[in-house]
């Protein structure tokens, strides 16, 4: 895995799943959020494909939209108030990931900077830090973004409160895809949705299997797919 580390500015992390074991079940949330929303009046239809976060946002948009703007500001508080509590209760036993915090103190002693990128909310995430004894430059949760992953522009943010030394480099136009050099920012996540938010910022992506199969990352494959975190330490050979 030196390839990886060799000339890294940044890595950015996802949170659950991939840090950290915790037991939040998004198909819960989810089947909650509907509900929510057709108490509000909204069809659920149209957008019961989208993920939880956008789920609640185009509700409120629909309502909005409609004229509906008090409606709408109560429904999102009331979604998010719910999601929060679910978060606090099924984050409640988080469960080390071997490798983890070792990885991050390694890429701190060599002066990475790392970004931690959660849909989780803060108070949640801060407390999943310091039961993982997880080290970071930066954390940027869905409380701190009008937009989440897999929008890149939460990506953006974290690069953006870590300095000016890893967003010039896509400013001046670097892409992952553009050269053999190594990767300058990469962005590790056990999530399709991870991986292309990383594509849309134009870093590097590692996705983590965690014994799925690799048709899991089917919607946005990543650059290099390994199974778990610890496969990243130095030294550890790519499965
Ligand atoms: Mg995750």
């Amino acid at each position: 895995m030196k390839t990886l580390f060799n000339g890294l500015r940044a890595a950015l992390f996802d949170l659950d799943g991939t840090l950290i074991e915790t037991h939040i079940d998004f198909a819960q949330m989810k089947r909650e959020m509907l509900s929510l929303v057709s108490r509000y009046g909204v069809d659920t239809e149209p957008i019961r494909g989208l993920d939880v976060l956008r789920l609640v946002e185009a509700a409120r948009a629909h309502l909005e939209a409609a004229g509906r703007h008090g409606e709408g500001y109560r429904l999102r508080l009331e979604a998010f108030a719910r999601l929060e509590e679910i978060e606090r209760e099924q984050c409640a036993s988080p469960v080390e990931l071997p490798g983890a915090a070792q990885l991050l103190a390694i890429l701190h002693t060599r002066g990475v900077r790392i970004g931690i990128v959660t849909r989780n909310c803060r108070s949640v995430s801060l407390r999943l830090l310091r039961a993982g004894n997880l080290i970071c430059d930066t954390l940027v949760t869905r409380d701190d973004v009008p937009r989440t992953k897999p929008d890149p522009a939460h990506l953006r943010a974290a690069l953006a409160a870590m300095g000016d030394e890893t967003l010039h480099w896509l400013h001046s136009g670097g892409s992952a895809e553009a050269s053999s050099a190594p990767p300058p920012i990469v962005m590790v996540g056990d999530h399709w949705m991870d991986i292309q938010a990383g594509h849309a910022a134009g870093v590097w992506t590692v996705g983590l299997l965690r014994g799925r199969s690799p048709d899991f990352f089917a919607p946005a494959p990543p650059h290099l797919l390994v199974n778990e975190i610890a496969d990243l330490l130095p030294g550890t050979e790519t499965r």
